[in-house]
């Protein structure tokens, strides 16, 4: 099967589609890595290039308001701004990276819509410079609403989005634990798992607007928790794609569907769920606690570089140690080594469909 050639960089629009297609049609699929500043950034980029893969990054509201800086006076202004400097920090690097990137937001509910068109007004502005969207795509996760409010909602924004290329992911179900200040806790078990009847009238409702991806729920959950807890169901997908594909005579697996709540889950189950139509992964909390658990190992083993300037003793100066490029950067390679894991349980790496794969000498 010959392998579709993209130019390196974020990549939206048709040739977005192509690299879901590829996944799809590989049984593979791609990590979406939450960041929350440039150097986070970095590392998924630099895992990507490494694994010779494509990759997609996403900031949540917070990890973009981060982005633009805690002490930033406007949180709204924060949110905005922090994704549109991200995003405008791909664009001028990915392609350097030799693979293809896409750039994606996380959960958006109800309050943060206002959020979602500023974004747009941002990106229609960026469209017109340069011709391409900010974004690849956004998530509107109104899985807490009625499935009525829910598509009425996403189409209105997919007919704004679909006129610069982009696409839009939805949630439908809802996935547990907490992201953000988005989730809950106390939401009975069968919102837990998504009903196939609500995807096919979200099918019906977006195919004729523009390109959609769904995050389905079948027991996953936002963060880690003790064994025993999560109840994964990749059956649950494949009862959706199969009515989808029964109703409307299509190929299998018609449907695009996320995986949210990536980490901390069991391998079998992320194997298994790439059968049914899974191309993209999202991966936070098991990247945050690579990053942290590198710095903390660092800290640990050099206590006095983090007390002192000079080692008050003999001596000794600290600041090769203390230097923040020092601990950030084990921060960075700690994410590295997680996505490399990433990248062998979704069963991406050597995948990149960027013509320099990974390697920029080749695209040169
Ligand atoms: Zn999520």
């Amino acid at each position: 099967m010959a392998q579709a050639s993209l130019k390196p960089g974020v990549v939206t629009g048709a040739d977005y589609l192509t690299l879901v297609k590829a996944c799809k049609d590989g049984k593979y699929a791609l990590p979406a890595v939450n960041v929350v500043s440039t150097g986070t950034i970095n590392a998924v980029m630099e895992a990507a290039a490494k694994n010779r893969a494509d990759v997609i990054i996403q900031l949540s509201n917070g990890g973009a308001e981060f982005y633009a800086g805690k002490g930033c006076p406007d949180s709204f202004q924060a949110k905005v701004l922090g994704a549109v400097s991200a995003a405008r920090h791909v664009h001028l690097l990915a392609a350097q990276y030799g693979v293809c990137v896409v750039l994606h937001t996380d959960h958006a509910n109800k309050k943060l819509i206002p959020w979602v068109e500023a974004m747009l007004d941002h990106g229609e502005a960026f469209y017109k410079e340069t011709g391409k969207p900010l974004f690849s795509s956004h998530m509107l996760d109104l899985s807490e609403e009625d499935i009525n409010f829910n598509l009425s909602e996403c189409a209105r924004l997919l007919r704004r989005m679909n006129k610069m290329g982009m696409s839009i992911e939805i949630e439908l179900g809802v996935t547990g634990g907490e992201e953000d200040g988005v989730g809950s806790d106390d939401i009975d078990n069968a919102k837990l798992y998504t009903q196939p009847e609500d995807v096919l009238k979200a099918y019906e409702a977006l195919l004729p607007l523009g390109h959609f991806s769904i995050a389905a729920s079948f027991g996953n959950v936002h963060g880690v928790y003790k064994p025993g807890n999560v109840k994964l169901r990749p059956d649950i997908l494949k009862n959706s794609q199969d009515l989808v594909q029964k109703t409307h005579k299509t190929a299998a697996n018609p449907l695009d569907l996320v995986f949210h709540g990536g980490s901390g889950s069991e391998k079998d189950k992320i194997a298994e769920s790439l059968n049914y139509g899974i191309f993209k992964m999202n991966i936070d909390t098991d990247t945050q606690f690579a990053f942290s658990e590198a710095v903390g190992k660092f800290v640990e083993a050099n206590p006095k570089a983090f007390k002192y300037q000079i080692d008050p003793d003999d001596g000794t100066p600290y600041k090769k140690l203390y230097d923040p490029r020092k601990w950030l950067r084990l921060g960075e390679e700690g994410i590295v080594t997680r996505l490399n894991e990433a990248y062998a349980d979704l069963r991406s790496a050597g995948k990149s469909l960027s013509a320099c794969a990974g390697d920029k000498a080749k695209c040169a």
